[in-house]
Parts: structure tokens; sequence; C-alpha cells
């Protein structure tokens, strides 16, 4: 039995999700994050990734990113959450997804997509419903600067 199942997603009411088939231990291994291995060169001359945020993108050493965008790399239907119950991890030319927390059974998995903060952030809006979620896709570290920004933005409305 796998660990993991898909299920229509509660965050991304389009998309699929990755469910917990049963409770995981913080740490678990929980699967592998496969794709096409291409060199920044082949990033840079593809259309595909005009986009500043790819999101199946994944920079594994100076010389190459790994394509996840590919219908047998389940793992991209992971989607990204404020309180993330799981993280990237790699080592060398391989990624997969670990248990950053005791996930209990039925509980969607959830990554940090770990977009910076710039001009686009608004283009991402996070629909995750975490009591933290800030509203937009941007990694942990960057978050602080949506807040600052939407406190500035209420003492304006009060002046
Ligand atoms: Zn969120």
């Amino acid at each position: 039995m796998k660990i993991y199942k898909k299920k229509k997603s509660n965050i991304d009411k389009n998309g699929m999700g990755l469910y917990a088939n049963k409770d995981i231990k913080k740490g678990t291994h929980i699967i592998d994050y496969v794709g096409k291995i291409i060199t920044k060169k082949q990033t840079e001359n593809s259309e595909k990734f005009d986009n500043a945020k790819p999101i199946y993108l994944f920079n594994l050493n100076s010389r190459y990113d790994l394509d996840g965008d590919v219908s047998w790399n389940t793992a991209r239907l992971i989607n990204h959450s404020c309180s993330n119950n799981c993280d990237y991890e790699g080592k060398g030319l391989k990624l997969w997804v670990v248990a950053i927390k005791n996930i209990k059974k039925g509980e969607e998995l959830t990554c940090d997509y770990g977009f910076g903060y710039d001009a686009d952030y608004k283009q991402f809006p996070c629909k995750c419903r975490a009591k933290n979620c800030c509203g937009y896709i941007v990694r942990e570290g960057s978050r602080w600067r949506i807040k600052k920004q939407k406190k500035l933005i209420n003492n304006l409305s009060q002046i």
C-alpha cells in the first residue's frame, strides 16, 4: 500500500492533490520528485519557462535543472501551503519529498513552493486556508514582506 493517494485537492479546487493514505511520521521519505534533467541553457531557451516562477522547475546544481512538469511525476500534484507538512529534499541529481511534521491519515500533503517576493507575487494567490496564510504563494522567509505591506495599507486607510 502506498502511503499517499491522489484525490481532488482541497486547496486547488480545479486540480488534484496528494493525501496521506495512513499516518506518516516526520522525516518519512514520501515520494520521489522525478522529471527530465535539462541543462540551464535548455531552460533559458525554452518558452515553457518564460514565466518568472515556473512551478515545476527545480535548480539541481550550476549546470542542470529538473523539469518536473511530466505526466509520470506524481509529486507535481502536491500543492503549496503556508503551513506545509512536507518539503523538497535533494542530493546530487535526485529530488524527493519528505514529511516535516507528523501527518495524519487523510491530510493533504503540502510543500512550500519557495517563490520569492517580487513584483509578480500577486499573480499567485494562495488558498491554503492555513491560519498563517499570507494570501500569496511566497516562501516562508519572505512572507513578512507581504504582512508588512498589508500593515502599511491598513495604517494608510486609517489616516
Ligand atoms: Zn497560504
